[in-house]
């Protein structure tokens, strides 16, 4: 097995079948790069977004070439069995992402600030935001304040954020990503995603839309897009780029992109036992892309929901599997991510369920329960984005 990732397993032959062209992209993230496509340049070591600080950062163990990263009073026994899974996954740049991180979206601003606060307490380092939620301003101030009462250092933590659609234009993004640094009052992000491949017509709105509803698309195409978040990196605003919500189709078009500087370091998905998203997580691990599950629980707060939707935290099954580890419905369904090597985000601004989501570096699910509950698949999407389905770049068409 090669060297390097604390969080990702080297993938076997088998298992990158289909996505490997010869025999140095047989292995997942953990190999370096393909000459021509070079990693961003790796952050400087006082800058190091993962630097094992004293009594609060993580703990690196280095046994041999396999280095793992846990956070304080998260080294369990399971992990130590595991062997390889740590608290961290290792980025195609280098920098070490933490495996869960707390999601923001509509979490309300008069309560985002405190559940930050919370959260960093609580252990959490990586938090996943977006200019589309409206509440970077309040991510920011818990962030700041915890930095100020010396709980963590900017180093310490690891914090993600979004290009919204209105702005693919690349004589907008760099703009977009200083508004985003301004509100969350960082001089630089760990991770900043194109949030949806799909452009919107610029200008005021969020949400440009038709008579009927539907979305008023760019001219832009992700190829332009993808060159200006490149150009982030080289002026220093960001230390990886990524993209969210790209199919299989939409990666390979970045991935052959002539002159390609930086790949994607990171795709964030909308994955859970009723998406699992078996073919696009294999896909992404064999390219070196690590994958983030988005909605992990379900996103049962999204303002579209409809009784008749499937519920995951009331699922009889995933309660039966949670009842025999004596575990809640939500910590089995995110210790599913973990376990996959994937990155997770539930949302939560109720202090005693953030605190429940991070108690699951303490027991582990079987190899029978997890193969379980990947037959609970359904292909059903809480974020179908439907106004977007007439856009041309409207992801979920294509299988994967
Ligand atoms: P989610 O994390 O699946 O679910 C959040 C909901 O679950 C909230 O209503 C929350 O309630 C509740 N909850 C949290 N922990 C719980 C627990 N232990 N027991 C019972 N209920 C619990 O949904 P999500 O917000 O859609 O997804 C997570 C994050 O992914 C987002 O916040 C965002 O950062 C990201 N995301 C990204 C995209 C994208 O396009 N890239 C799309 C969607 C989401 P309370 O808050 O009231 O506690």
């Amino acid at each position: 097995m090669p060297a390097g990732c604390p969080g990702q397993r080297a993938l076997s032959r088998a298992h990158c079948k289909g996505f490997a062209k010869g025999r140095r992209r047989l292995f997942c993230s953990v190999l370096p790069l393909p000459k021509p496509f070079p990693a961003p340049p790796s952050p400087p070591a006082a800058a190091a977004p993962w630097r094992p600080a004293a009594g609060a950062g993580p703990v690196s163990h280095k046994k041999g070439w396999l280095r793992l990263f846990f956070l304080p009073g998260t080294r369990s026994r399971a992990s130590r069995r595991v062997g390889v899974m740590g608290t961290c996954v290792e980025l195609n740049t280098k920098a070490k992402m933490p495996i869960l991180g707390l999601g923001t979206w509509k979490s309300p601003p008069g309560k985002v600030k405190d559940a930050v606060k919370d959260a960093i307490d609580i252990g959490y380092r990586h938090f996943d935001c977006a200019y589309v939620y409206q509440n970077e301003n309040e991510v920011g101030d818990g962030i700041q304040q915890k930095i100020k009462e010396g709980v963590v250092k900017r180093e310490d933590l690891f914090v993600v954020s979004k290009l919204w659609s209105t702005f693919h234009e690349k004589s907008l993004v760099k703009g977009a990503c200083q508004k985003t640094l301004d509100a969350l009052k960082l001089n630089y992000l760990d991770l900043y995603l194109i949030h949806w491949p799909l452009g919107f017509k610029a200008g005021e709105h969020l949400f440009p839309v038709d008579e009927k509803g539907m979305v008023l698309p760019s001219t832009t195409n992700i190829l332009d897009t993808w060159e200006a978040m490149e150009e982030l990196v080289d002026a220093g605003l960001v230390k990886a780029i990524g993209i969210s919500n790209f199919n299989h189709e939409q990666i390979e078009r970045i991935l052959n992109k002539p002159e390609l500087k930086y790949r994607p370091a990171n795709n964030q998905i909308e994955c859970h036992p009723y998406l699992t998203q078996e073919k696009l997580i294999k896909y992404c691990q064999c390219k070196g892309i690590s994958v983030t599950a988005y909605s992990p629980l379900g996103s049962p707060d999204r303002p579209w929901a409809k009784p008749e939707d499937p519920s995951l935290l009331d699922d009889p099954k995933i309660k039966e599997i949670a009842a025999k580890h004596n575990k809640t419905p939500a910590q089995v369904l995110i210790r599913f991510h973990i376990q996959r090597n994937v990155i997770v985000i539930p949302k939560s601004v109720t202090q005693h369920r953030i605190e429940e989501n991070f108690k699951v570096f303490d027991f582990e699910l079987t190899k029978e329960e997890m193969e379980t509950i990947l037959t609970f698949n359904k292909n059903w999407r809480a974020c179908a984005f439907t106004m977007c389905t007439d856009h041309k770049d409207y992801p979920f068409k294509a299988e994967y």
